[in-house]
């Protein structure tokens, strides 16, 4: 259910309908909007069949939530959610400026990291990418330098000034990432971890939630509100490719959730193509489709050395590739009315 405040409300009225919501053992959500303040209410809503709720001094309508995600729909929100990130909070993610995330596949060594943040912020790149505990298929794989990758992740954000996004795996890691990274990025194999979707519900930091690699968009938008329950509303969506019957490319990029994410959710949606492809060649053109497509922004994989990486060189730009591919998306984003 969604309680639609008078514009004019004043916080006594609010805090008193959140105090009878919470009387009667449900949660509330407040949201406030620019124009309007609502109220999400989860959980059992037959305990408050019989609370007057569009009488309250304060309240203008009241009106039921017809989709099974509540927190993450547009319905619950209408205008669009811009997540901040960074200690300063000054980078704001799903607002007019698109944001590209980009960095290495792995953090392999403090020196290799260097390299590629310092190339990817002259490029224009805002955020730094880097997995530090990495998912591999293979158990034999590189799987990550672990906490001693996120120290060279801080030590690269110190000297670019660059915020962090990195994986978090486990929810025993939790909290050592959340305590470290800037974004905690939860990845395709674990979308449906809701054990871990709780626990980074639980921390102040924005969380950036990949899809699953075989997750409808129903399953995509009720794990992002699993975090948000916690409460949580730092959500970042992320599109990153489905497995479909193609063989060509490592996974299917479903561009259509963009514009279909943002008419369901006011969650900022982001695109990677890197994974979504698996072929450097085909990064550019798919980041370009992305922000055709009204994405608030890329996940970009980038090495200095592709032949020598640990993890994904296959589907890495070079530096100066990437820097290019930047040159072409400020024209797309232009073209659709964003800036880059
Ligand atoms: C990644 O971005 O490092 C990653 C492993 O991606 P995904 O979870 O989408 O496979
Ligand atoms: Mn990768």
């Amino acid at each position: 259910m969604i309680i639609v405040l008078k514009p004019d409300v004043s916080q006594a009225d609010i805090d008193h309908v959140v105090q009878r919501i919470k009387d009667h053992g449900l949660t509330p959500h407040v949201s406030a909007g620019k124009e309007r303040t609502i109220i999400g209410v989860i959980g059992d809503e037959r305990a408050i069949e019989n609370l007057p709720l569009s009488i309250f001094p304060g309240v203008d309508k009241v009106m039921p939530i017809l989709s099974p995600y509540k927190l993450v729909s547009r319905e619950f929100k209408h205008e669009d959610t811009l997540v901040a990130v960074g200690p300063d909070r000054t980078i704001q993610i799903g607002g007019t400026r698109l944001h590209v995330m980009a960095g290495p596949c792995a953090v392999e060594s403090l020196e290799r990291l260097m390299t590629v943040a310092e190339s990817v912020r002259a490029a224009g790149a805002t955020i730094l990418r880097g997995g530090a505990f990495k998912p591999r298929t293979s158990p034999h794989s590189f799987q990550g330098l672990g906490d001693e990758g996120l120290d060279h992740l801080i030590e690269a954000k110190k000297k670019t000034g660059l915020p962090i996004v990195t994986e978090v795996l486990d929810t025993r890691d939790v909290e050592l990432v959340a305590s470290k990274a800037d974004i905690l990025q939860i990845g395709t194999r674990n979308m449906q971890n809701f054990r871990l979707l709780i626990e980074v519900g639980q921390t102040d930091k924005p969380v950036m939630l990949k899809r699953g690699l075989s997750a409808t968009i129903k399953e995509f938008l009720l794990s992002a509100e699993y975090i948000m329950k916690q409460g949580n509303p730092r959500v970042i969506l992320c599109e990153r490719g489905i497995r479909t019957f193609e063989t060509q490319v490592r996974n299917t990029l479903d561009l259509a959730a963009v514009p279909v994410l943002k008419q369901l959710s006011h969650l900022p949606v982001i695109v990677d193509p890197s994974h979504a492809t698996g072929k450097w060649e085909l990064v550019a053109p798919m980041a370009k489709a992305a922000i055709a497509a009204g994405a608030d922004g890329l996940m970009i994989e980038v090495h200095a050395n592709p032949e020598e990486a640990l993890c994904d060189g296959e589907e890495s730009l070079k530096p100066p590739k990437f820097h290019a591919m930047m040159q072409e998306l400020k024209k797309v984003a232009a073209a659709v009315g964003r800036e880059l």
